[in-house]
């Protein structure tokens, strides 16, 4: 799906640069779920700006992002689309759920308004919002968290995009329903054949799913592999660690298809 070489961020701020990402080497490979871990600070986020090309301003970007399986630079919204932590910030408040997906299907599927509005339809349908007729004319803030992320998730999908990059998508949300949006991004992945590129600073989440671990660390990628070999067998000290803190001994086991 995508090769990143030597890809190095910095931000100027103050007069002061910082590095957001260090010579990172990472393949994501097509129709995988790649968890993106690390702590808060470590990068991760510039990590997808980067790939969909969205980096601020103040932002300088060496090393080379290539995309063969698209054959063209991505464009977001349509052959990338994004997931935030905020589903209400990321929301228009002024706009029904209905126009507001309806007007990415239009952006970019190249249909009009009518066919577009009927393509939300589904779409709320497909992610699973309880009355999705009703839900079309709402305001984001008429429904609750986690609905809302729905509704995200709804909009992300509507070009049908290759890559879907989720970041902290359920970190506002609480226990059960950050199980039930991560089970539904599954679901949609798995439908429609995207790649997942799912970011989380929670180990135990990225282990319920991801088909690979990739851990951030002080900008830099300390460590990739698939998901079985990193939890049972982290190269790096700093994984293990995060391990040894984040998984429950007494929750089920999490290695499930592990031989
Ligand atoms: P994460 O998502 O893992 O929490 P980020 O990618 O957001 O980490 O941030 C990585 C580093 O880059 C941090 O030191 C952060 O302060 C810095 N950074 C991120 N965005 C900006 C920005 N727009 N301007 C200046 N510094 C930034
Ligand atoms: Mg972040």
């Amino acid at each position: 799906m995508a090769h990143l070489d030597g890809v190095s961020v910095t931000h100027r701020a103050d007069g002061k640069t910082t590095a957001a990402l260090e010579a990172v080497d990472l393949d994501i490979i097509s129709g995988e779920r790649l968890a993106i871990i690390g702590e808060s600070g470590s990068g991760k986020s510039t990590l997808a700006l980067a790939l969909a090309g969205l980096l601020p301003d103040n932002a300088d970007v060496t090393g080379r992002i290539r995309w063969p399986a698209l054959g063209h630079t991505p464009l977001p919204g349509r052959d990338i689309g994004f997931v935030f932590q905020d589903a209400g910030a990321s929301l228009n408040p002024v706009l029904t759920v209905g126009e507001q997906i309806a007007e990415v299907a239009q952006a970019h599927l190249g249909i009009g308004w009518y066919e577009a509005y009927g393509h939300a339809l589904r779409l709320l349908e497909r992610v699973h919002i309880p009355q999705p007729e009703a839900a079309l004319g709402a305001y984001p803030h008429q429904l609750s968290g986690g609905q809302r992320q729905r509704v995200c998730i709804a909009s992300a999908i509507a070009a049908r995009p290759k890559l879907l990059i989720a970041d902290e998508p359920t970190s506002a949300l609480d226990m059960v329903v950050q199980a039930e949006i991560v089970a539904l991004l599954q679901e949609l992945v798995r439908e429609d054949g995207m790649t997942l590129v799912f970011i989380t600073h929670d180990i135990a989440l990225a282990s319920g799913f991801a088909d690979r671990i990739a851990v951030f660390r002080k900008a830099r990628l300390v460590e990739i592999g698939p998901r079985e070999k990193v939890l049972a067998h982290p190269r790096d000290a700093y994984t293990a660690s995060l391990i040894a803190s984040h998984i429950d001994l007494h929750s089920p086991p999490l290695i499930d298809e592990a031989a």
